[in-house]
């Protein structure tokens, strides 16, 4: 089965048929679960389901009609304290995670992955209901990519090795690399399943235990995995999932004592809250994947139909929904009048829709909120002399979709070109030479990921080599395979996710020294 960043840049395509040749293989035509039954809404501990220790439930909304879909057990610090301890037991040394063979932690987190998959179209379907990417989607990149990720750390489980170390005098020293502990694990809602396996994934291989909360947006799919956790048979309390708000459930996971490891995705505005939490309590370790405004340079040698297509799906892909959208699209004065027209076109062409009919590429954005915050953002871009082109609107009057908007004209300093809208808003800006838009695309407090398009090796280089990044693509956009690390420098986090990088935040090092006998004393 074949897939990476050909099954992402085809999920553009409307037709799963398209896709299938792609990425299903030998795997089943998808289909959908149009009124997917909600079998799990309470919290998660010890492989037990129990209400919040408040009472209290939250509602999750199906966003492409702000319908109810049900209501959520809202957990809070009782319920986290609660999740602790259950996974501070399952950590004792002693205990049956601590001393299974790490072969067969790998065999049960492939368990996971089978299972995941057995229940693809399912999970697929709760995604789209829960969060609105288009189901195809959701099937065909989202679930591929979870269950990959967890196989690539199941493979991880037996080879996190030490070092023998040759240090002075008459010693045998050698490292151990052991698992943390508790760890905290807060996730976001634009790609849901994603997230949690990106974060179970490196933890579980390394041996630690786990409080995880997903977002309140989109609790559902989190949920629906942890009794796949328990199926697969996971010892109790080595995954924990608390539904709830992130200022109480969230806060009170980043604030505890005997949480030792604290990793974060979501924006940057939050992500200050949780390294202060760090600080403030136990000094916790923090990882952070946070927001982006990603510059993508198309130069005049680039193939146009590829750097337009491109270009669209760095933006518009998830419903911009991607902290590393290419959300600053810099072109080559030469060649911007056609990227321009051809970009509108492209957006013209983009369905738009209810989610569950595969010839939608675009769904609603996740709420209210959101919608009313790109729709405020579009509105600066008008009032600032940005050049609206298409869109600009909530399409419809149902759910919280927006039409697909294109501002050329985008000057550095206004704030379409400076903060992140997070929705389907593309902004073009015009540039003159190299050295210039490697200053401009770094004007930024973010770095989290660049492209650049060109047929010329020289400027691609300077370009991945100038832009202050954690990932570079080259006449691509969005390619994410699980072998390679993904994380952002500057305001974009710290820490790297994903492939061997991904490992270390998971592990603390231990420094074994003995002291060799001498033969004649
Ligand atoms: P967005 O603005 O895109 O919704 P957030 O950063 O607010 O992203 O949310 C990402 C995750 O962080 C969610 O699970 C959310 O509940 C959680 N979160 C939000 N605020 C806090 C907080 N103060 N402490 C801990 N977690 C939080």
């Amino acid at each position: 089965m074949m897939l990476s960043a050909r099954v992402l840049q085809r999920v553009l395509r409307p037709n799963w048929r398209v896709l299938s040749c792609y990425s299903y293989g030998t795997v089943a035509k998808p289909k959908p679960h149009l009124n997917p039954d909600i079998q799990f809404n309470q919290i998660f501990i010890n492989n037990e389901w129990h209400d919040s220790v408040s009472g209290k439930t939250f509602p999750t909304i199906n966003p492409a009609t702000g319908e109810k879909i049900c209501d959520v057990a809202e957990g809070d610090k009782a319920d986290v304290d609660k999740a602790v301890v259950a996974a501070q037991e399952a950590f004792q040394l002693g205990s049956a995670w601590r001393t299974m063979d790490a072969s067969d932690r790998g065999v049960l987190i492939n368990k996971l992955a089978d299972l995941m998959e057995r229940d693809r179209d399912y999970l697929a379907s709760l995604e789209t209901l829960d969060n609105g990417k288009p189901f195809h989607v959701a099937h065909a990149a989202d679930l591929s990519l979870s269950i990959k990720c967890l196989r690539y750390y199941a493979g991880w489980t037996d080879k996190i090795h030490g070092k023998t170390i040759p240090i002075d005098g008459d010693y045998f020293c050698y490292t151990r690399h052991e698992p943390v502990g508790v760890c905290g694990q807060i996730i976001p809602w634009n790609f849901p399943l994603l997230m949690l396996c990106w974060k179970l994934g490196p933890a579980l291989a390394t041996g630690n235990t786990i409080v995880m909360k997903p977002a309140e947006q989109t609790p559902l799919t989190a949920l629906y995995v942890a009794n796949l956790i328990k199926e697969a048979g996971f010892p109790p309390g080595v995954v924990n999932m608390i539904p709830g708000y992130g200022p109480t459930a969230g806060a009170a996971i980043a604030e505890h004592m005997d949480v030792e490891k604290v990793a974060f995705t979501g924006s940057t505005e939050v992500g200050h809250i949780i390294q202060q939490a760090a600080g403030k309590s136990n000094l916790k370790k923090v990882t952070l994947e946070l927001g982006g405004k990603s510059p993508n340079i198309i130069f005049s040698d680039a193939d146009m139909h590829d750097a337009v297509e491109q270009s669209h799906f760095g933006l518009f892909f998830n419903q911009g929904q991607c902290c590393c959208a290419g959300s600053r699209t810099f072109v080559h004065e030469s060649v911007y009048d056609e990227f321009v027209e051809r970009s509108v076109e492209r957006a013209k062409k983009r369905t738009i829709g209810n989610p569950f009919d595969d010839s939608n590429e675009q769904g609603p954005q996740v709420d209210e909120e959101q919608m009313n915050k790109i729709l405020h953002l579009i509105d600066s871009g008008k009032k600032e002399g940005a050049k609206l082109l298409i869109g600009g609107n909530r399409y419809g009057d149902k759910g919280y979709f927006i039409e697909p908007t294109v501002f050329a004209d985008v000057q550095d300093n206004m704030r379409i070109a400076k903060e992140e809208i997070f929705g389907p808003v593309m902004q073009i800006m015009k540039f003159k030479d190299i050295n210039e838009v490697i200053k401009r695309a770094n004007t930024t407090t973010y770095g989290l990921a660049a492209a650049v398009h060109t047929t010329d090796i020289n400027k691609a280089i300077m370009i991945a080599n100038g832009v202050r990044a954690g990932t570079v693509w080259v006449n691509c956009y969005d390619v994410f395979t699980t072998q390679a690390p993904f994380g952002g420098y500057k305001m974009s986090g710290s820490g790297r996710e994903l492939g061997e990088y991904g490992l270390e935040a998971y592990t603390e090092v231990k420094t074994v020294t003995l002291k060799i006998p001498q033969k004649n004393s």
